[in-house]
């Protein structure tokens, strides 16, 4: 950051008073720009079985495949945020059940909120981000070809739950590692 969103005068990084870390801090109006992690909401679109995955149309990742999840925007609530972006992303409506993962990105700022739902049978088709959407059996999912580790980690939990017959709330989170990543899973 360079300029103040407020007044467009510079910024500074500097530790204001009482705090522990560094922060923009602007050298006219003095308003101190927090930066904190954003929450991504998505889900599982599932119709017997089979899961509603998108083919990204947009970068990072194109071409790659991702359950449908996206930022939050200002206003809505997490599962408004899950049922919005499965509507931008593949024109599919889902009844949104209960939340499934819980997983942090820290090396992104980032954190996943994914809920279980159940797909509408009333179809699908790809919306602007997408390049394709389709269902799929456990043994069809494109597990080379999927976008982020969250994505892939996240599909094999649930169909581990699914066969066990149990779902409970997964947390945890990807550490970032020199080659490849690490998944530490809370619960
Ligand atoms: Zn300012």
């Amino acid at each position: 950051m360079k300029y103040c969103g407020e007044c467009g005068s510079q910024v500074e990084l500097v530790i204001p008073k009482d705090d522990n870390r560094h922060r923009h801090v602007c050298l006219s109006c003095k308003t101190i720009h927090y930066y904190n992690p954003k929450i991504v909401a998505g889900c599982i679109p599932d119709l017997d079985g089979k899961i509603l995955l998108c083919k990204r149309a947009i970068e990072p990742q194109y071409g790659k495949w991702t359950l449908p999840a996206g930022f939050m925007e200002n206003g809505e609530s997490t599962t408004q945020a899950a049922v919005r972006e499965t509507l931008e992303e593949a024109n599919a409506m889902v009844e949104i059940q209960d939340l499934y993962t819980v997983i942090n990105l820290p090396h992104v700022n980032q954190v996943y909120l994914i809920y279980r739902a159940k797909l509408s049978d009333e179809g699908y088709s790809s919306g602007v981000e997408s390049l394709e959407v389709d269902l799929y059996a456990e043994a069809d999912v494109p597990w080379e070809h999927l976008a982020f580790p969250v994505i892939r980690e996240t599909l094999s939990l649930y169909f581990e739950d699914k066969r066990a017959g149990n779902f409970k709330i997964r947390t945890g989170e990807i550490l970032k590692k020199e080659e490849g990543y690490e998944m530490r899973l809370h619960t």
